[in-house]
């Protein structure tokens, strides 16, 4: 039976079965953070499955407004466009069970979760989330999201700007390393473990 503690979500009920979520009740924070390519997503959504937390991937949601903003062909250099867009944007999360993968994002009501990973909003992505009034606009829909709901939230400045009083704080370094080490041990021939180690030592940089 899975642990909800004080409550999965807005409404949700405690095992006792008391509805223990009033409106501007704090949830319970627990904050991501880490270089690309760390492992953030994989620590973050197993915390979140073996807690019975919610999940916010805060990347995910630079990504919705960035394919958004080129849906739109909004300048991506136009900071005050898109920090207006981004306060009107209606953004969801939702854990869909049978679907691969079941953290799902919802754009203006529509799932973009395969969307969002494209090669041109990764492309772009950083450029818009470079301007400060769009961070700013995207970290009060970050709290607003959070409020009220026990949450693992993942992604950059969570720990430090977005959760500053997070319950808990993770600073994930070396997930993508280790996994990559592993061949090593697996008897890999020269060449090849080179490779990995030159690979390890890129992510290392990020
Ligand atoms: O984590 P993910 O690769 O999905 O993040 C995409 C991009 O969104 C990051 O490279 C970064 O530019 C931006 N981002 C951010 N702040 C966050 C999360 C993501 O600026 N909290």
């Amino acid at each position: 039976e899975p642990f909800y503690p004080g409550g999965q979500a807005a409404g949700c009920y405690d095992r006792g079965m008391r509805n223990t979520v009033s409106d501007d009740r704090e949830g319970v924070v627990i904050a991501i953070d880490g270089p690309a390519g760390a492992g953030k997503s994989t620590v973050a959504q197993g915390l979140a499955r073996r807690l019975g937390m919610g999940y916010l991937d805060t990347g995910a949601m630079y990504r919705a407004l960035t394919l958004l903003a080129l849906r739109k062909r909004l300048d991506l250099d136009d900071a005050a466009a898109l920090s207006s867009m981004a306060a009107d944007m209606e953004l969801d999360a939702a854990y869909v069970p049978g679907k691969k993968p079941p953290y799902r994002v919802f754009m203006e009501g529509e799932d973009v979760t395969e969307e969002v990973r494209s090669r041109e909003v990764s492309a772009h992505v950083s450029r818009v989330s470079s301007h400060p009034e769009v961070r700013a606009e995207m970290v009060r829909k970050q709290r607003a999201m959070a409020k009220g709901r026990n949450m693992v939230v993942e992604g950059r400045d969570v720990g430090t700007v977005v959760f500053p009083r997070a319950a808990v704080k993770f600073f994930v370094l070396y997930l993508t390393i280790v996994r990559m080490m592993v061949p090593l041990f697996l008897n890999l021939p020269a060449k090849q473990a080179a490779a990995v180690t030159m690979m390890a030592k890129a992510v290392e940089r990020t």
